[in-house]
């Protein structure tokens, strides 16, 4: 069976973490570019599609490249504007950060998008009500929740897979398609991106994919340009931070190439045809 894979496309310096602040009047140096071509390159080497959620920022600043993604046959969809944590905005904040980085990713593609993800997946207990808000913006899925707890994100309370949520005793006719965890001792446990991704062994990640499937199921896979980019400049982080940031990235790309072999993958609307 098929599985999806999904890339959050924002630059190496979007990361939410408390001791690094991105200045948006300050200029970095780029890498989105180079790393998300090599994406593209891979990808097509081994026939797989992707979602791409797209940060507004990345858009403003590189058209041309959300045009080649597109052009490749992946899906656009968007990851917002600023990267801000949803749960520290006000609903009237979000809902313009997210609207506005529709329209702009739907300028340059020609075409609506469907999907939205939250920057670090948070749609938390503390922030359901962006649900309502991406249904009025008109999005047809959301891809935010993760149903595990950490000190930055997670919803415990959400299924595993694929559901429409209900916000004040309604149902919505959004699709939230949580990320993918298997479940170890009555536990959910990640495994299929980012941090987990890098940190898990091949072999262990590969038993969890199939696990997930045999439950009948894809696997959504998820990572980051940067995850693939040993060169990347550093940031100062705290140890803890700095750990979950940097941890695995000189062996993240080869694990990719052993997954894309290994298995075959699909973009979201691809393979729930939305
Ligand atoms: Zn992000």
């Amino acid at each position: 069976m098929k599985n999806i894979l999904t890339i959050d496309l924002e630059e190496w310096f979007h990361a939410n973490y408390h001791d690094a602040v991105f200045d948006p009047l300050k200029t970095y140096e780029v890498r989105i570019v180079q790393n998300t071509e090599r994406l593209l390159a891979l990808f097509n080497e081994h026939q797989a599609k992707a979602t791409f959620f797209v940060l507004g920022y990345v858009a403003r600043e590189h058209p041309q490249l959300i045009q080649d993604i597109a052009a490749a046959g992946h899906e656009i969809a968007t990851h917002g504007y600023a990267h801000q944590l949803i749960y520290q905005q006000t609903p009237a904040v979000f809902k313009e950060d997210v609207s506005s980085a529709k329209k702009l990713v739907e300028d340059i593609i020609g075409k609506s998008v469907k999907g939205y993800r939250a920057p670090s997946w948070s749609i938390t207990a503390k922030s359901l009500w962006a649900w309502e808000i991406l249904e009025e913006l008109g999005f047809v899925y959301d891809a935010s929740v993760f149903p595990i707890e950490t000190y930055l994100y997670g919803l415990p309370s959400s299924p595993r897979f694929p559901y429409h949520p209900e916000y004040k005793g309604k149902k919505l006719s959004l699709l939230e398609v949580p990320s993918s965890t298997v479940r170890i001792l009555n536990k959910n446990i990640p495994f299929a991106g980012g941090f987990y991704f890098r940190a898990l062994p091949y072999p262990l990640i590969a038993q969890c994919l199939k696990a997930v499937n045999k439950e009948g199921h894809p696997t959504i896979v998820y990572l980051h340009p940067r995850e693939i980019d040993p060169g990347q400049p550093r940031l100062t982080l705290s140890r803890k931070e700095s750990f979950i940031h940097y941890y695995g990235i000189n062996g993240c790309e080869k694990k990719l190439i052993q997954v894309l072999r290994k298995f075959e993958f699909t973009s979201i609307d691809g393979y729930y045809g939305l």
